[in-house]
């Protein structure tokens, strides 16, 4: 029988993402929509890393299963590391995607190629009942575009130039994307953990 993992969050194209990169492990993944009691997070840690930890201790906590907690976003040199932890609420009250992208767009407006670096960071928390067991992170360097451009992905895709390539990861196929991404590199890490997880739990 496989065993469970529990991925907590409800944005299903991360997760979707998530289930392409641990794509081999013997899991159920489960999300929180199948939870849906489960009590709200308040993202209000100052890194990834915190909101992460926050996410699956939380979710893990709340179920006693063993649970993966993923924060990620933007973070841009010319504006001292923003979007950052902020990331999904980037555009204030009424915030998407593209609105977040337009507002990035508008703040570099003036800002030459040259200073337009910027990098994707990811940080995954493994947990369960008893408490955190790691936090890893990936990141993911590259430029932001002038204009947005694709339509694969999610949030700031459209704009988001990886190395090496002169397209956007929303112009890029998913594969990829996932190849290179900040989320692969930090699910990566948690792979070899959550393999062992598995692995003790079956013997014990
Ligand atoms: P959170 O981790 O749910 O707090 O939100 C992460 C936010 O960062 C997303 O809503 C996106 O705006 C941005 N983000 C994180 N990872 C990616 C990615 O792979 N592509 C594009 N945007 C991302």
């Amino acid at each position: 029988m496989s065993r469970m993992l529990l991925v907590a969050t409800k944005n299903k194209k991360k997760l979707r993402e998530i289930r392409e990169i641990l794509k081999g492990l013997k899991l159920r993944i489960r999300s929180l929509s199948d939870y849906p009691n489960a009590p709200r997070i308040i993202e209000n840690g100052k890194t990834f890393k915190a909101n992460a930890a926050k996410k699956a201790l939380t979710i893990a906590r709340f179920t006693g299963e063993f649970t993966l907690g993923e924060d990620s976003g933007l973070c841009v040199y010319a504006l001292g590391g923003k979007p950052g932890v902020y990331s999904s609420r980037f555009a204030g009250k009424g915030k998407s995607d593209k609105k977040n992208n337009e507002k990035l767009l508008r703040l570099l407006e003036n800002t030459p190629s040259k200073k337009r670096k910027a990098y994707y960071a990811c940080a995954v928390a493994l947990a369960n009942g008893d408490g955190l067991i790691k936090i890893v992170e990936g990141r993911c360097f590259g430029a932001i575009a002038y204009e947005p451009k694709g339509s694969f992905g999610f949030g700031y895709d459209p704009v988001f130039i990886p190395p090496k390539f002169k397209k956007t990861f929303a112009q890029l196929a998913p594969s990829i994307k996932h190849s290179m991404s900040h989320r692969f590199r930090a699910l990566s890490k948690a792979k070899k953990v959550i393999q062992k997880y598995i692995e003790r739990k079956r013997v014990s």
